[in-house]
């Protein structure tokens, strides 16, 4: 049993037993009756005052008084005010000298003004209502404001106010008992025996309720400072991580998993965004590897994220998408698990956070998703900003890691040459069209090239291919876009380029694949169109190099063709 609860038993027996007895002496006579009052009302408060100072929180309540204004009213201002001294100098608690003095002369003179007050006005209930006023406001100025405010105990002065009127609720009680006591009258005493008796417990249990509340408030601000510390530790361990030559993936995956286990978000997603603006899922935490399977191969499109990133949902740099804003992702999109809802603060089934990443060129390039906080609840600014400082060592990661370029690379360039892939070369070429800038186009195939697979095997094949992309490479300037179109043929694209310069470069190219010293010796052919002369649109100026290739073909191949 904590000292507390032993206390507050003690105090509510003791006071019990205190009524009781006088209520019991109130059919004695006067002298006998007078002087056993004066003992008991000595001894309660003597030990009250001494081990009666029930803290609760910042909140603390001297019983004493239960039985020093009872003195007041039979005994008068001048024995209570040195009883009164006199307690609070020899009380039993560890309390050091100057404390003593202090309290006592406080006391002597709260208790000694209501004394006298209550002896000018007369004793009935206006003046034990003014008295007991009178003294608790010294009571507040000397105590609570002098002593206290001064040694910061409470926040702010409303916080005092507050406590002064909770105290003061209380003591009040102590009126009408101590009025019955006064009037010696039996039947009256029951009554406010009666009340007290049970009053005094509920309002013990309301005090303990409020010291409670402010417990619990303290422990979660102690938890939160922890769990504070322990994110921070996270971010350490983090970015510890990125200095050692962990994967890509495995760190997003650690990442995935500390705000999992750490930050106490049930589902975790990182997915980042590729060159071609296709999203990919990359890291995981809190779902089966069978789920995340499915969220991957059901991605969300670039536009629709972004669609949904809308400043009406943005927190930090963030966004929280709740529920109530009706934005339907596609159930396959998403994971929703069950989840109770309480109230408006608590996190619902269909509630999205997005974390975005952005490079510095301020383009989005991931984006983490958690759902689910354990707690339950929305997720606060500062929940948020946690993320986002895990957000930014994933940009750091991202910026780190080749592994990285390579993942995006890869989506766009041909592996075996290193040269722009099939996609890549139309969303190029799509772009400049609709910029309406000047181009050439060659397209480009190498001539029998099934003779060469036939006669000599694939593998030569093949370094026939890399070496043709390695003449390409070398004979276009930075900023002309070289791709591979498929199988053996190839596409360049001569940026702000005519096509008789086109067809001089293509010239020169041909006649460096013919002369050059592969395994096999072979020859390319090559058709040219012109943008926007030959073609007003993508297709047709494909169409129009193709063609053209197809004219060199057959006009006898190893040579260069321009479309007209
Ligand atoms: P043409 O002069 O008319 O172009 O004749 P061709 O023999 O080159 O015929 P075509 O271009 O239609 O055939 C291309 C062949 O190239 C077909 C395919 O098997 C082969 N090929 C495509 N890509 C590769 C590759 O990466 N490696 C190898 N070894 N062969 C490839
Ligand atoms: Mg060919």
């Amino acid at each position: 049993m904590s000292e507390k609860k032993r206390f507050l038993i003690f105090s509510i027996i003791t006071l019990n037993v205190f009524y009781f007895l006088i209520l019991v002496l109130g059919s004695g006579s006067f002298l006998m009756k007078s002087f056993t009052l004066f003992a008991i009302l000595l001894i309660t408060a003597y030990l009250s005052h001494s081990f009666g100072n029930i803290k609760f929180g910042k909140f603390s309540i001297s019983t004493g008084f239960f039985f020093l204004f009872p003195m007041l009213i039979v005994f008068g201002p001048l024995i209570t005010s040195s009883v009164a001294y006199a307690i609070s100098l020899f009380q039993y608690a560890k309390v050091d000298i100057s404390r003593r003095i202090y309290g006592g002369v406080q006391y002597a003179i709260s208790y000694a003004v209501a004394g006298l007050v209550l002896q000018n006005l007369g004793i009935n209930v206006y003046g034990l209502i003014v008295a007991f006023t009178i003294f608790k406001m010294l009571n507040f100025i000397f105590v609570d404001l002098f002593l206290y405010f001064y040694l910061n105990r409470y926040k702010n002065f409303l916080d005092a106010l507050k406590y002064l009127s909770l105290e003061a609720g209380i003591f009040t009680l102590v009126i009408p008992i101590a009025y019955g006591l006064y009037l010696n009258l039996d039947d009256h005493l029951e009554i406010y025996f009666l009340v007290y008796t049970l009053l005094f417990p509920l309002l013990f249990v309301y005090m303990l309720s409020i010291e409670n509340k402010s417990r619990i408030e303290l422990e979660e601000e102690k938890a939160r400072l922890s769990r504070h510390v322990n994110d921070l530790k996270r971010v350490l361990e983090v970015s510890q991580l990125l200095k050692s030559n962990i994967s890509f993936v495995d760190l997003m995956m650690r990442v995935a998993n500390i705000i999992h286990d750490d930050l106490g978000w049930e589902y975790v997603l990182v997915s980042i965004v590729k060159p071609d603006d296709s999203i990919e899922r990359i890291a995981y935490a809190g779902i089966t590897e069978d789920d995340f399977k499915k969220l991957k191969a059901n991605c969300p499109t670039l536009s629709f994220v972004k669609n949904i990133m809308r400043d009406e949902f943005k927190i930090s740099n963030s966004y929280f998408i709740p529920e109530e804003a009706n934005i339907n992702l596609p159930d396959e999109m998403t994971y929703i698990g069950k989840y109770d809802m309480v109230d408006s603060t608590s996190w619902k089934d269909k509630d999205l956070l997005w974390v975005p990443i952005y490079d510095r060129s301020g383009k989005m390039i991931a984006y983490i998703s958690p759902d689910k906080p354990r707690s339950g609840k929305r997720p606060s600014t500062e929940d948020i900003t946690i993320l986002e400082i895990f957000a930014n060592q994933v940009l750091v990661a991202i910026e780190n890691s080749s592994e990285f370029e390579t993942l995006q690379e890869k989506t766009i360039r041909d592996p075996q040459t290193g040269l722009y892939n099939h996609t890549e070369f139309y969303k190029r070429i799509d772009k400049l069209v609709k910029e309406k800038e000047k181009f050439s186009l060659l397209m480009m195939d190498i001539d029998d090239f099934k003779f060469v697979n036939d006669s000599y095997g694939h593998q030569t094949g093949d370094t026939i291919i890399e070496y043709l992309a390695e003449r390409i490479k070398l004979s276009i300037r930075h900023g002309d876009i070289a791709a591979r179109y498929g199988g053996d043929e190839f596409a360049v694209i001569l940026k702000g380029t005519e096509k008789t310069m086109a067809s001089m470069i293509a010239e020169r190219l041909r006649l460096s694949v013919a002369e050059g010293n592969p395994p096999v010796k072979i020859t390319i052919s090559i058709g040219i169109s012109e943008y926007p002369s030959n073609a007003s649109n993508l297709n047709d100026v494909v169409f129009a190099a193709d063609q053209a290739l197809y004219m060199a073909k057959m006009r006898g191949k190893n040579q260069v063709e321009i479309s007209n």
